[in-house]
């Protein structure tokens, strides 16, 4: 039998198969190559024994001083204690209960391998019944694995349950040995213009490498086999939604374009105007659209897209528009409705000719009202609908669907867009909008099939946000916080409160003089460190002096749709000053008078969650003020809290988050085993080999589309594509 690097594991190493499947999800020979070392022991320069920690699991190179047997006191039988010598002369016991066989190897003078758990015997550091290899002049039954530990760098594998340290090099050589047929899914002309391994080569390499510049190089070469891979993939997608056939929408003469512009109060940005050039080149061509907006909260995405929507309109289509929430889709009718005025009120008195109307479909709405806006959208009366993801894409028929519109991509997945666009006869252009920044790797490995536009400053006259980090122990500084809320509120402006958490009615009382922010007792049942909870924090709010003459309403999650509703309208409409809530007011809830966020228990939201969640407030003519509480003033979560203090840039922000969360967070893949998502390559690091995988990969596909000539490459994607749907399902 050939062995591959699809070849089961078992077939190939008996001894240690089953145990890397069960603690590593290791079931193939590729698998196990996939899973490469940790670091790597020089045998010419032995380890530092100096820095040994008590407790730590160690693989370490050493030289046998003396192995003294000796007679046990307390017991019958007799123990080996061989003292191994690092470069230094720093010592270290190898110690055996059962010293047979270990005296024949452990003769003064050779060099080993080993490896075990730090721990100390009367003040000398020791390993107890160590694994152990020697190097060198004697053969062992293993020739790969002598030869693994007689030339270049031995390898160190992070522990695996089951498999000791030696153990595993063997089975990684047996693994290499055996490989007879190793196709490689970067073409020859790839590797030859950029000076890289084949892939059995760099395996080799980074397994057994005779240098540290070999295995930085095979671990180079397999990092870019990734990333092309990937950029193949994405390349191949971008190329098929180009075979597809869209409807081409241009703009009319004296159409709604060109009346909603002469009603807009302001002119667009330089940036704004750019991104209306893409998008309107794009709609005028006859494959569809397939751009991602990305811009900062406010910066003026949504009158881009509205302008797109009218474009599409003009060119006899109808968009939709889907939001992520019911209160997002409620509150894009109404703006889009007040936007267009007398331009949405066709067929209706005061209308203007070219007029079109704005559908909103939504579950929480009465049945007949819902049934005139699905027929308003069958008939095409109505050339903008507004709607939930899942409501437009289950129950609306449209009599014209040229557009797209996804406000909040990272809800929006593949399949949604597969499935809205085999609604229509021709595909209908798609436009994304996203207020997460992306970074570039980030854009380019998950976004690579789409157009994308940055939209990087807002309008001009928008307001700044301070941001500050209150520590709960302070109660001066918690009580100065919820009299600063009160002094808002006192201007008529409004305050957002944040918790992590909803919570339940009978949670405990929180410190009713200086307010939410300080410690927090646990609530019946609740594990791991007590958060604020909405409804404790809503009634604590109530009860302080400072507090207790606002208004103050509550929004979370478990709420009906139309309670929702009514809360975030009567906040709207100054009805209420105050607005206890989770994090459903993350996205797009745009209240002109807010002006302050407090964030309780803020160490537990992330960096763009944060940046996310106070964009809410500023979005008027006044300064807005986002007080960031916390009980964890140290580690990683302070470092959080004062980079999102520091910094109003959404995209320093995003790379800060990038490097601070797992590749597969980045990629919204479940992390099962770290066997989904990305394998070795760092988005946070990688960028240079991501461009240059990107262009070569694109190149290849560009001039082969099905792969015809490189059947490695087209075998690859077909893995990629089964075994990480989640990867490019973009969650
Ligand atoms: P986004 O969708 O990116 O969050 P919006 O399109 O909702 O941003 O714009 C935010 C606010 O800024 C809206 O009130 C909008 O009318 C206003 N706005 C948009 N573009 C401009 C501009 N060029 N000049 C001034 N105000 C603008
Ligand atoms: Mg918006």
């Amino acid at each position: 039998m050939a062995v591959t690097l699809t070849t089961r594991l078992r077939d190939v190493v008996a001894r240690t198969a089953p145990k890397l499947e069960k603690a590593r999800g290791i079931t193939t020979v590729g698998e196990l190559l996939d899973f490469l070392p940790r670091s790597y022991l020089d045998p010419a320069r032995p380890s530092d024994f100096a820095t040994l920690a008590d407790g730590e699991d160690v693989v370490l190179m050493a030289t046998v001083k003396q192995a003294v047997t000796r007679r046990m006191r307390n017991r019958r039988g007799s123990m080996l204690i061989a003292t191994v010598v690092d470069e230094q002369g720093g010592e270290l016991d190898l110690t055996f209960f059962k010293p047979y066989g270990h005296e024949q190897a452990l003769v003064p003078g050779r060099r080993v391998v080993c490896s075990g758990t730090v721990s100390s015997f009367q003040r000398r550091r020791q390993l107890t019944h160590p694994d152990y290899q020697v190097v060198g002049p004697r053969r062992l039954g293993d020739p790969g694995l002598a030869q693994a530990l007689e030339s270049g760098l031995v390898p160190v594998y992070t522990a695996t349950k089951g498999v000791n340290a030696v153990q595993m090099i063997s089975s990684v050589q047996l693994a290499l040995h055996a490989l007879e047929d190793v196709p490689d899914p970067v073409p020859a002309t790839v590797r030859a213009r950029r000076g890289l391994p084949d892939l059995l080569t760099a395996y080799w390499m980074v397994h057994q490498p005779e240098t540290e510049a070999e295995q930085r190089k095979a671990r180079w070469r397999l990092k870019f086999q990734e990333a092309f891979v990937i950029q193949a993939a994405l390349a191949q997608r971008r190329m098929a939604d180009d075979a597809v056939r869209a409807v081409p929408r241009r703009a009319a003469q004296a159409g709604l374009v060109e009346a909603f512009r002469r009603r807009l109060p302001f002119d667009l940005t330089a940036g704004q105007q750019e991104v209306l050039a893409s998008v309107t080149a794009d709609l005028a061509g006859d494959s569809p659209m397939h751009r991602l907006l990305q811009g900062e909260v406010g910066s003026g995405k949504t009158v881009v897209a509205l302008l797109a929507m009218l474009t599409v309109i003009d060119g006899g289509g109808q968009a939709a528009l889907l939001a992520p929430t019911e209160v997002l889709a409620q509150q894009h009718h109404r703006s889009i409705t007040a936007m267009l005025g007398p331009l949405a009120e066709a067929g209706l008195l005061g209308g203007v000719e070219r007029a079109t109307r704005v559908a909103l479909l939504t579950g929480s709405q009465p049945v007949a009202e819902r049934r005139a806006n699905l027929l308003m959208a069958a008939s095409g009366e109505a050339g903008i609908v507004v709607g939930t993801h899942a409501l437009i894409q289950e129950h609306v028929q449209f009599a014209e669907l040229g557009l797209v519109v996804v406000d909040e991509q990272h809800r929006f997945g593949v399949e949604q867009r597969d499935a809205l666009r085999a609604k229509a006869g021709d595909a209908p252009h798609v436009l994304v909008m996203t207020a997460t920044p992306i970074p570039r790797t980030v854009a380019m490995t998950v976004y690579g099939d789409m157009e994308i536009s940055t939209l990087r400053e807002l309008p001009a006259g928008r307001q700044p946000i301070t941001t500050h980090v209150v520590p709960g122990e302070l109660a001066s500084w918690v009580d100065r916080t919820w009299r600063r809320v009160a002094e808002e509120a006192a201007k008529g402006h409004r305050a957002y409160v944040v918790c992590p958490r909803i919570g339940e009615e009978q949670d405990p009382d929180l410190d009713a003089e200086t307010g939410p922010g300080g410690p927090v007792a646990p609530a019946e049942g609740q594990e791991g460190k007590p958060l604020h909870g909405v409804l404790q924090v809503h009634r604590a709010l109530q009860a302080l002096p400072a507090t207790s003459g606002l208004r103050i309403g509550l929004l979370h999650g478990r709420m009906a749709p139309a309670d929702k509703e009514a809360v975030m309208g009567a906040f709207a409409a100054g009805d209420l000053d105050v607005l206890v809530a989770t994090t459903v007011i993350e996205v797009g809830v745009d209240v002109r008078d807010a002006t302050v966020m407090v964030v309780l228990d803020a160490d537990r939201f992330g960096i763009s969650q944060l940046h996310q969640l106070r964009g809410r407030v500023g979005r008027g003519d006044q300064p807005g003020l986002c007080l960031l509480m916390t009980q964890e003033l140290d580690g990683p979560s302070q470092e959080r809290l004062d980079a999102v203090a520091a910094t109003t840039d959404g995209f320093v922000l995003a790379r800060v988050d990038l490097e601070q969360r797992r590749e597969g967070d980045v990629l919204g893949a479940a992390q099962s085993g770290g066997r989904s998502g990305l394998r070795f390559l760092r988005l946070a690091r990688d960028e240079e080999l991501i461009v240059g995988a990107h262009e070569d990969a694109w190149a290849v596909v560009e001039d082969d589309p099905d792969l015809v000539g490189h059947p490695a490459l087209r075998e690859e994607i077909a893995r990629l594509d089964a075994e990480r749907a989640a990867f490019l399902e973009r969650g």
